[in-house]
């Protein structure tokens, strides 16, 4: 590094020396002992956060939850670009503080803009990260973001908070005391939607990945401003009306710019002779574009396992089409799989497959495969009686969230009362996350409740703040087909497009 030269420099010159020489090796070593102290003072200092997890606990979840990731993935596996993205992640990770994870890179044969990393290393690109990004110090910041992501171990960071939040204290005694990392999954498991929990990071956990991204940009020599270049050009992307995937689970930070440029002055200044390409990345850019396009992801991967096993309980409606269309009502556009069907008027929209509503057993039609769209207005008295009383402010005890937030969460909270007037057996398995909307701050939440087909179902929850009431989405399915459902249900949340 920078700081060992004038060192060096200095050891050979010990000796007899001249006058001006002599002058000269001062003004060296002063410049080494001053300006590295300096430099390092001023990088922003980054820790993990709170965390149930060991470190190597981090590495065991990481590894079997790779396993799955990669059962449901289809992965490139191609050597040529798997190694070249393995020299690349290797190199930036070596700049990474703190923990040394076996961080692993992998290619995913899929065009959509997105990329994800597991708890203790294993870090997942897409080719379309790759076909999508102008140069290598794009590509290299995308995956500095990643590895941030596992260094600052936002993951099971968001795992320990989730479950201290949500589970009985018996199981979490056993949780803390546990060695073992797939007994301590399977019960999360039981509760959460385990992989949705690892990856959906939070708006400060985004900022925190994109400040040590920066320094590891830097460190390894790469233009430290093309990390946050690529997010701003595939931001102007996703808002041109083609969704991008990676938002999904990285969620845009406020000020992501202007964040990033005061990290490099931090650091120094943009550095000299900095690297911003090299004809490697643009011979794979051209082999990955040459590659066939994937198969459609129309289905699950896993379509034969599982797929009639539904307890008797009748057929399942097709998956969701990858081809979608476009509905409109008072409050919002989205998209939709072509294979469902939008119902309703005004402010409410039901859109779900055919024989995704079913007969509950009273003579009522109950949705068991879809998504609900409405306004809830919160009573306003006892809304106002509850911003006055105790905890307000304080979110749902995740301490040092905004009051706007705080009150799109009470406001939530109390849409879940309601609707819990007609489901005695709902229940939050995942409480609210900061999330955006097209660009409005919302909430998400899981519910778990009875299937109107028996068993158990999972409802995504999303609220936004309109001038109307509380904007919210109900993506539900059961339980046994929630994850094959999630991606398609997420492509429909970014689609969306508040009239306003
Ligand atoms: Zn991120």
């Amino acid at each position: 590094m920078d700081r060992k030269y004038p060192r060096d420099r200095a050891a050979h010159r010990v000796g007899p020396v001249g006058q001006s020489l002599r002058w000269a090796l001062t003004l060296v070593m002063t410049w080494a002992l001053v300006w590295p102290p300096l430099a390092q003072a001023d990088r922003t200092q980054l820790k993990p956060g709170w965390n149930m997890f060991s470190a190597q606990q981090d590495i065991e979840v990481g590894q079997q939850v790779s396993k799955e990731a990669e059962q449901q993935l289809r992965m490139l596996n191609d050597r040529r670009v798997d190694n070249y993205l393995n020299n690349l992640g290797r190199k930036l990770a070596g700049k990474a503080p703190g923990e040394k994870y076996p961080y692993q890179f992998k290619v995913v044969n899929d065009r959509a803009i997105n990329a994800f990393a597991l708890p203790g290393g294993p870090v997942y690109i897409n080719r379309g990260i790759i076909e999508a990004a102008d140069n290598e110090a794009q590509l290299a910041g995308v995956i500095a973001h990643e590895i941030s992501h596992v260094a600052l171990r936002h993951g099971t960071n968001q795992a320990s908070k989730a479950s201290a939040a949500q589970l009985p204290l018996a199981i979490l005694g056993g949780l803390l005391g546990s060695n073992s990392v797939g007994a301590t999954l399977a019960q999360l498991g039981a509760s959460f939607a385990v992989n949705s929990i690892l990856l959906k990071y939070s708006r400060t956990a985004e900022t925190q990945a994109d400040t040590m991204g920066t320094q590891i940009l830097y460190d390894s020599s790469y233009d430290a401003r093309a990390m946050a270049q690529f997010f701003e050009k595939i931001q102007a992307q996703d808002q041109g009306g083609q969704p991008v995937e990676f938002f999904s689970n990285h969620p845009n930070p406020d000020n992501r710019i202007q964040n990033v440029n005061q990290e490099i002055d931090n650091l120094g200044g943009a550095r000299r002779g900095y690297n911003t390409n090299s004809r490697e990345f643009d011979d794979i850019k051209r082999y990955v574009r040459s590659l066939p396009t994937p198969p459609a992801q129309g289905q699950p991967l896993q379509a034969d396992s599982g797929r009639n096993d539904g307890g008797g309980q009748g057929s399942r409606p097709e998956w969701p089409s990858n081809r979608s269309v476009s509905v409109e009502n008072s409050l919002l556009r989205m998209n939709h799989p072509d294979n469902w069907q939008a119902y309703g008027q005004g402010d409410a929209m039901t859109i779900t497959p055919r024989g995704g509503m079913v007969d509950d057993g009273n003579g009522n039609q109950a949705l068991a495969y879809g998504v609900i769209v409405n306004i809830y207005e919160p009573h306003q008295d006892r809304y106002g009686q509850q911003l006055q009383g105790p905890g307000y402010g304080q979110g749902s005890g995740q301490g040092s969230r905004q009051d706007s937030h705080a009150l799109l969460d009470q406001a939530t909270d109390q849409l879940i009362q309601e609707l819990r007037q007609s489901n005695r057996n709902m229940r939050v398995v995942r409480p609210h996350e900061d999330i955006s909307v097209n660009g409005s701050a919302a909430t998400s939440t899981y519910l778990s409740n009875d299937s109107p087909l028996g068993g158990r179902e999972t409802n995504w929850l999303v609220t936004l703040q309109r001038p109307e009431g509380l904007l919210f989405l109900v993506f539900t399915a059961p339980d046994r087909d929630f994850q094959s459902y999630e991606r398609a249900f997420q492509q429909m949340l970014y689609s969306v497009r508040i009239n306003r």
